[in-house]
C-alpha cells in the first residue's frame, strides 16, 4: 500500500473531525463491501457552507478523503460545494488513490451530498410552512 504525502497528511492530521452541535443538515453513507461509514454535519447559512464536520469509521483512504473534502467545501457557496467532484477530491489528495481504494471518494461525496439534501429538505419545510401560513392568513 502506497499512499501519497497528501493522503498521509490528512490521515495524521484530519481536519474538521467530529460533530456540529446544531447542524442544518446531516448525511450518512456506508459501503457494505468494506464496512466504511461516513457521516457529515453541515451548517449552511445564506447558502454558504459556514462550517462542517465529518466522522469516518473505516479505512485510511476514507478518513483522508473525508478530511480533504471538508477543506474543499468549507466556506464555499452551496452550489459550488455541491459541484465538487471525484476528480476535484482526487486532485486534492495528490492523484488517484491506490487500487481498491477508489470507493473512498464515492463514500465521502455521497455522505456530503446527503447532508446537503437534508439541509434542502429542512429549507423546503420552512418555506412551505411559511407559504401555508400566508395562505391561511390571506
Ligand atoms: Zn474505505
Amino acid at each position: 500500500m502506497a499512499y501519497r504525502a497528501q493522503v498521509m497528511d490528512h490521515l495524521v492530521r484530519p481536519r474538521n473531525v467530529g460533530e456540529l452541535p446544531d447542524p442544518s443538515g446531516t448525511g450518512e453513507s456506508g459501503d457494505a463491501a468494506c464496512g466504511d461509514i461516513a457521516r457529515f454535519d453541515v451548517a449552511i447559512r445564506e447558502n454558504t457552507v459556514e462550517s462542517l464536520r465529518y466522522q469516518v469509521y473505516g479505512c485510511a483512504a476514507c478518513i483522508a478523503a473525508g478530511s480533504a473534502l471538508t477543506e474543499l467545501v468549507d466556506g464555499r457557496h452551496l452550489l459550488e460545494a455541491a459541484k465538487v467532484s471525484r476528480i476535484d477530491l482526487q486532485d486534492a489528495l495528490g492523484g488517484p488513490l491506490p487500487a481498491g481504494k477508489e470507493h473512498a471518494l464515492t463514500l465521502v461525496l455521497d455522505a456530503l451530498h446527503k447532508a446537503f439534501e437534508d439541509h434542502w429538505n429542512h429549507e423546503a419545510d420552512v418555506l412551505l410552512a411559511g407559504y401555508g401560513s400566508e395562505v391561511h392568513d390571506g
